[in-house]
């Protein structure tokens, strides 16, 4: 072997195991792919390989494990399998849910758009398309905890809103809204319901029925999944538009080859996350104590919003600029976030904390850590440690 191949193998290996090493919290982000989820999947790319709407005996083998896949994931969301589409992701499940409920909308007048302030950008980015499209847009404000009142929502709405989108779980606070209440309160005025169930859907059984919402996203990399895969639930019976032309799959309102690993993925690794989510959850519940406790004695540290999903635990560090601290973070070989993983490129403020009262200054000292069931004590006292001493650095 040559001396260069020797040596790049040598730095492959090393940063493989420095991601290994790392302390990961930031899990809202994404989640590894859970490796029996890989094994699942693993025969659809290579030998079952077949597009699925091929009529031949190979095609007929992925449409299969797709059928299969649609079944499972709708029996475990209470919806019909007829009822779920799949997507390439949460954004574009929340694209299709906002977009195309709106345009059918408009075909019965109404016109009018209702998104909460703190909705992912996939959300607001649909809302704004609309409303350069001619729909008229508002926002319904959230509380200090990141929650959108009943009553906010009952004076916002018009005789001619056509949807209401407002995420069950979000993805910088965990804050859940009530979701079912206000989705009653869209009902009766005759509007459409959305949420974006993205962030809940790994922490939250999910149940559509339950609550009666008319759409749903989910996505499955939020949950050891594959990436570049979602799924929107649509309520049989609620007319949407399809965004994308050029293929009759998921019953003419989505074109695209299906991608059938990635579907079989979703579909085992919502089961599988399910199945284990109880023991996971009371996990991440002790875990997010013991960090918070070990962070109890330090003065100008909160909590930033009203706990809903307690993966998510989004910190204000007062007088610590939250990019600084998240790159001092990654030196000391801990990832966390400065906010939505989309944003984080980005050094403007939080709109979610801004929308919640925050000023622009005290968004900026917003940090996100997000676990994930595969962390231990060990790591959450260890980036307790790091925390506190990088407080204390930074405030210098
Ligand atoms: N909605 C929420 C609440 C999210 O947190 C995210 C991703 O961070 C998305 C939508 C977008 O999902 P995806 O990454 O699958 O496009």
């Amino acid at each position: 072997m040559t001396k260069k191949k020797k040596a790049y193998i040598i730095v492959k290996k090393q940063s493989k195991e420095k991601v290994m090493d790392r302390i990961y919290l930031d899990h809202a982000a994404t989640t590894p792919l859970d490796r029996e989820v890989l094994e699942k999947m693993t025969p659809y790319l290579t030998e079952y390989f077949g597009n699925a709407d091929s009529p031949h005996a190979v095609g007929r083998r992925a449409m299969n494990a797709v059928d299969a896949a649609r079944d499972r994931l709708a029996a475990r969301l209470n919806a019909k399998p007829n009822e779920i589409y799949f997507t390439s992701g949460g954004t574009e499940a929340d694209n299709w849910a906002l977009r195309g409920g709106a345009y059918a909308q408009r075909e019965r007048g109404r016109t009018h758009v209702l998104v909460s302030a703190v909705e992912h950008h996939a959300v607001l980015a649909a809302a704004e398309a609309l409303r350069a499209e001619g729909f008229s847009v508002d926002y319904l404000p959230v509380n200090e905890g990141g929650r959108v009142a009943l009553n906010t929502l009952k004076a916002a709405l018009r005789s001619d809103t056509g949807v209401v989108a407002v995420m069950l779980a979000n993805n910088e606070t965990g804050t859940v809204q009530e979701v079912k209440e206000l989705c009653r309160i869209a009902h009766d005025n005759g509007s459409l319901f959305f949420a974006d169930g993205v962030q809940a859907a790994p922490h939250i059984p999910l149940d559509v029925k339950a609550l009666e919402v008319d759409m749903l996203s989910i996505s499955a990399h939020k949950f050891y999944g594959p990436k570049g895969c979602g799924a929107l639930y649509v309520k049989g019976g609620v007319r949407v538009k399809g965004l994308l032309v050029g293929g009759e799959q998921e019953r003419g309102l989505r074109g695209g080859t299906t991608n059938v690993p990635a579907v079989v993925g979703m579909a085992a690794a919502y089961e599988k996350n399910l199945r284990e989510m109880a023991t996971a959850n009371e996990k991440i519940s002790c875990l997010r104590k013991l960090f918070l406790d070990e962070l109890a004695t330090l003065d100008g540290v909160e909590v930033v919003g009203e706990e809903g999903v307690s993966a998510i635990v989004n910190l204000r560090l007062h007088g610590v600029s939250n990019v600084d601290f998240v790159y001092n973070m990654d030196l000391l070989g801990t990832s966390v976030a400065a906010g939505s993983a989309c944003a984080s490129a980005s050094i403007k403020p939080s709109h979610v904390l801004l929308a919640m009262g925050l000023s622009d200054g005290a968004a900026k000292e917003c940090v996100r850590f997000s676990l994930g069931k595969e962390n231990t004590e060990e790591e959450l006292l260890r980036a307790a440690a790091q925390t506190k001493s990088l407080i204390k650095k930074l405030r210098g």
